[in-house]
């Protein structure tokens, strides 16, 4: 096993390098010792498991160190950005179980962002450009090739002010005109070759409405946005390494003396085999209808998670025990599924359900008679007390408990077999039953009055134990299981192939004729729950009173447990 440490709890683990620069920064005194950090998403989807390792250390960094954490929307494209997105970001943010210092939005910032174009343009560092899109990115070169001058670089500073005030006017068509960066069209840095600062877009913003013709593209508003906010680091994946010396550049600009600025560190993104970690496809997932809704179980989404049955804690433990470097890489989906079936096994009561059911009649035993066998919640927390499990006549057991030609290691019914019924008896299958097509229908079984479980003289052994439910007090569930949504481990290395070529299409499979212990008539939705042998399960939202559905969050078998005691021989 391997060990998941929790830093709050312990104070074991050791520092990410994130948490030893900020620890030297804290050393030499800079900033004044001021720790600000901010975790901005675009509104544009919702948080996937990627954004919580995003989140756990901006905010971590913060409560580490005594410092505050910001919630800033990088609301930059009002094209692809709805509010819809901005409230399930806060929800998911809250859920996992931080609370931000300040909520700000990047067009909180338009108006400066707006005047310091405008110095810049003054400052004969930026222009108006009139060519396409297209003409521009043909004009870029390649890292080893220098571009190409634009016609328009040399418009003069009071030519340039003019159109650009113009086109936040709104007299220009959007794509007719941008506002560019004049820095160098040879750099070796493909970012420097005259970055766009601007674009013309009439479109309503979901805050600011019509107050904007153009808007800013992200490397002309983060960094500024970070210096406005007093943010000392500024925490981002990977990708954003080759835009950090244009970060530099803009905030140097805007500081003047000041000798304060942010410092912008990156880290790994977060990959997971067989997910999809992208706002984009799980969009399209959604609009194609491919799954139910951001919030379907199968989906990285954290709130998919949440209504397949993560915790906060499980997701909090995985991102801990991933950790923080400068490689991108794959983590193991059963690294996630340890995570939670570790917390789970601390928290979920058990309970005994039948998924594929078919009956089990105790022939010897009384017509009409019934026990009710005390049974531990969770022998893992004997604090929580014991159930009571019905035990009579009539029973379901899982399909699969029946053989009827079994192998000798089957150490489950068939006739001639004894199996023990979990904390009841030890019972001998005598017979079964079929239908037309030959399906067993019903097994009958006489048990062994003399063995019940918790009777000191039960010297009778068998190999296996069976779980039940007692047919006259089970509820009907409907049970919902899930198997990885894409069928390719690391669909990044799938160059030539579309993802969603790559979907599993048997990733959903509905059991609507499960049975379920009684005590589950008071489970509330999200309510988790061990179903003996089978895994975690818990109440999906679509449950109404009459209708119990379950979703099985994760099943026990633990191949991470497994493959980590392996390495760790
Ligand atoms: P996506 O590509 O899924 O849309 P994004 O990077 O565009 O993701 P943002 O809303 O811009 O999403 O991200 C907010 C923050 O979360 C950024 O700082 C980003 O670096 C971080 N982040 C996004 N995806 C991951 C990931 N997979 N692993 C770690 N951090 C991530
Ligand atoms: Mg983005």
């Amino acid at each position: 096993m391997i060990e998941v440490v929790n830093p709050e709890e312990t104070g074991k683990r050791t520092l990410n390098f994130i948490e030893q620069i900020v620890e030297n920064d804290l050393a030499a005194g800079k900033n004044g010792g001021r720790i600000v950090t901010r975790f901005p998403p675009e509104p544009n989807g919702y948080l996937h498991i990627g954004h919580a390792k995003a989140i756990c250390l901006d905010f971590g960094i913060a409560k580490r160190y005594g410092g505050t954490c910001n919630l800033r929307f990088d609301d930059t494209n009002p094209v692809k950005e709805d509010v819809e997105y901005v409230d399930s970001i806060m929800e998911d943010i809250q859920w996992l179980g931080f609370q931000w210092d300040n909520l700000y939005y990047a067009s909180d910032y338009f108006g400066q962002l707006y005047d310091f174009a405008l110095d810049l343009i003054k400052r004969g560092l930026a222009y108006v450009d009139d060519q396409s899109a297209e003409t521009i990115a043909q004009q870029k070169g390649t890292p080893t090739t220098p571009g190409i001058n634009s016609p328009y670089r040399d418009r003069t500073p009071e030519e340039n002010l003019d159109l650009f005030t113009r086109m936040q006017a709104g007299e220009f068509e959007e794509g007719s005109r941008v506002l560019r960066a004049k820095i160098d069209m040879a750099h070796s840095n493909m970012h420097f070759r005259d970055p766009l600062m601007y674009r013309i877009l009439k479109m309503s913003h979901h805050r600011t409405g019509d107050t904007w013709n153009v808007y800013p593209l992200y490397d002309f508003a983060h960094g500024q946005c970070d210096f406005f906010e007093g943010i000392t680091h500024s925490l981002c994946t990977l990708e954003f390494e080759v835009h950090r010396p244009l970060y530099d550049y803009f905030v140097e600009l805007l500081k003047g003396e000041d000798n304060y600025k942010p410092r912008q560190i990156e880290f790994n993104r977060l990959n997971i085999t067989y997910m999809v970690m992208s706002k984009r496809k799980m969009l399209q997932l959604v609009k194609e209808g491919r799954v139910a809704g951001w919030d379907d179980p199968r989906m990285p989404t954290l709130c998919g998670l949440r209504r397949r049955g993560y915790t906060p804690e499980s997701i909090r433990n995985f991102v801990d025990s991933i950790g923080y470097t400068k490689y991108d890489g794959v983590i193991d989906v059963g690294l996630l599924e340890h995570s939670i079936r570790e917390d789970l096994n601390k928290r979920a009561p058990r309970v005994s359900a039948v998924l594929n059911p078919i009956k089990l009649i105790v022939t010897n035993y009384p017509e009409g008679q019934v026990e009710w066998n005390a049974t531990d919640i969770n022998p893992e927390d004997k604090a929580l007390g014991t159930r009571d499990v019905p035990f009579s006549r009539a029973l379901y057991i899982e399909r699969d408990d029946f053989m009827i030609d079994a192998p000798a290691d089957y150490y489950r019914l068939s006739v001639g077999r004894e199996v023990r019924l979990k904390n009841a008896y030890i019972v001998r299958c005598t017979g079964y039953e079929t239908d037309a097509e030959g399906l067993v229908t019903t097994v009958t079984c006489e048990y062994l009055p003399e063995t019940k479980t918790g009777q000191a003289n039960a010297k009778h052994k068998v190999k296996g134990t069976i779980h039940y439910v007692s047919t006259s007090h089970c509820l009907d569930a409907e049970v919902r299981l899930y198997d990885r949504l894409l069928t390719v481990a690391n669909p990044a290395e799938e160059k030539d192939r579309d993802f969603m070529d790559m979907l599993n299409p048997d990733s959903l499979t509905v059991l609507t004729h499960a049975k379920v212990e009684p005590v589950l008539a008071a489970a509330k939705t999200l309510d988790s729950f061990q179903f003996t042998r089978l895994g975690y399960f818990n109440v999906d939202p679509d449950s109404t009173s009459d209708r119990l559905i379950f979703n099985r969050t994760v099943s026990l078998k633990d191949t991470w447990g497994k493959i980590a005691g392996k390495r760790a021989q």
